[in-house]
């Protein structure tokens, strides 16, 4: 008999494996947060587990892939709505950001985004904001993996961006020994950076084996602004000045021609697409279908809470399966197993994670999702990825496992207080008031 941590037994394992296997009758076996097996119940008495986890009657997946977020953003939800992106950013959030970012605010404000993503069953995010430590330390205490970067905003920066690079070293060695944080290079945009900085991070990104996660073609006034500017389109731009030598994480990519998407095919680079963000902010539709005909890595991506205005990952995948659908006027688009595929094994794709998440397989991190099936809104079950895709909400997501730890048990948070972090976020909410009344 051989021992191991945790055993999860019963349900329907939907394993996102390369031959997309849905095992039921079975359990799993954990050690030393990593998944030993998933085997035929018959067999469970091989193992001796310090802890049984009953999951009958449920679905197991792979935890979800955020891949482009701004944790600390939480605090202003619904704070500025109904606007254009430009105005929305330069009226109210970059002057509020100026005044209100302390550190203790850029904590708190992801640990309230880190205990929403818990509760919509995301795992991991891939994070652009500033003060990257404040968010690797919320998301350690939370108990979520996070990609955290320090965003680069500098048009008339013609350095080498070596400073960045050399405080992003010091962060990697800082971290060392934290297994849930890593770190990526992160110039905010093409009109927030210079030519000479994107060249110079995409070097250093190669150089050190780091992401580059930009924003890239959100709007048409970005794309029209580069055309004058640049005399080529977003994309066409930045392979100009070599930065698809680097891996590259570009979040949603609305206005990308298929001439800039073909840039992409065979290249290790992917997108982000952001569909509620750029829906509600009316920037547009990113061309999925031409992305996935083309075999291009594509995630989905929650982009702040501030133009969203929630975290739930599973609400952005049913919004996207059916507008896709919906604008192509094809129903057949995106069938149910490829759009979760974007939120799990695709999502760990685009950010070089495959290696260790977004499937339930041997070997791989033991970040699961255990979803409760024995309600209405579950029943009848004929097709398990129809149901998660269309039909299951985030309510139902009832228990959360980051690398072999149960983050959520029961919809309870295991490492924090919702009560106290929900008013914490009123405190915050009058103090930003204050600020606006100014
Ligand atoms: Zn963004």
């Amino acid at each position: 008999m051989s021992k191991c941590d945790t055993i999860i037994k019963g349900g329907s394992f939907i394993t996102m494996d390369p031959e997309f296997r849905i095992l039921s009758e079975h359990f799993m076996v954990i050690d030393q947060g990593r998944i030993v097996d998933i085997l035929p119940l018959d067999q469970i008495k091989q193992y001796k587990a310090k802890q049984t986890h009953d999951a009958f009657g449920c679905l197991v997946t792979p935890g979800f892939i955020n891949a482009h977020s701004h944790m600390p953003m939480s605090y202003f939800r619904g704070l500025a709505d109904d606007l254009p992106l430009h105005t929305w950013l330069k009226d109210y959030i970059w002057p509020l950001e100026a005044k209100m970012m302390t550190p203790d605010f850029v904590y708190d404000a992801s640990l309230h985004s880190a205990a929403e993503m818990i509760l919509n069953g995301i795992t991991l995010t891939n994070d652009m904001y500033f003060q990257k430590e404040r968010i690797a330390d919320a998301c350690i205490r939370a108990g979520m993996r996070v990609l955290v970067s320090e965003a680069i905003i500098a048009p008339k920066y013609s350095g080498d961006g070596h400073e960045f690079a050399e405080k992003l070293l010091e962060f990697e060695d800082a971290y060392r020994d934290q297994p849930l944080v890593g770190c990526t290079i992160a110039p905010h945009a093409i009109y927030t950076c210079s030519a000479e900085l994107y060249s110079s991070c995409a070097r250093l990104a190669a150089d050190h084996g780091w992401l580059l996660h930009t924003h890239l073609s959100e709007t048409q006034q970005e794309l029209e602004d580069c055309l004058k500017l640049n005399g080529k389109r977003p994309l066409e731009y930045l392979a100009s000045l070599g930065v698809l030598e680097a891996k590259c994480l570009f979040a949603h990519g609305v206005w990308l021609s298929g001439k800039e998407l073909e840039l992409l095919e065979g290249s290790q680079s992917a997108i982000s697409i952001c569909t509620d963000s750029n829906l509600k902010l009316a920037s547009g539709i990113a061309p999925l279908k031409d992305m996935l005909k083309r075999h291009l890595s594509v995630a989905l991506g929650t982009d702040g809470v501030a133009s969203n205005n929630n975290l739930d990952i599973l609400e952005e995948l049913s919004t996207t399966a059916k507008l896709h659908k919906a604008i192509n006027a094809d129903p057949e688009f995106l069938p149910a197993r490829d759009a979760f595929a974007l939120l799990t094994i695709g999502g760990a794709r685009t950010l070089g994670k495959e290696q260790d998440l977004g499937s339930l397989e041997a070997g791989k991190c033991a970040d699961l999702l255990i979803i409760d099936l024995q309600n209405l809104q579950s029943q009848p079950l004929y097709h398990p990825y129809s149901q998660l895709v269309y039909a299951l909400g985030a309510e139902q997501i009832r228990d959360v496992m980051v690398a072999g730890n149960f983050v959520l048990k029961k919809r309870q948070l295991s490492n924090l207080d919702e009560a106290e972090l929900i008013s914490t976020a009123q405190e915050y909410q009058i103090k930003i008031q204050k600020e606006l009344r100014q």
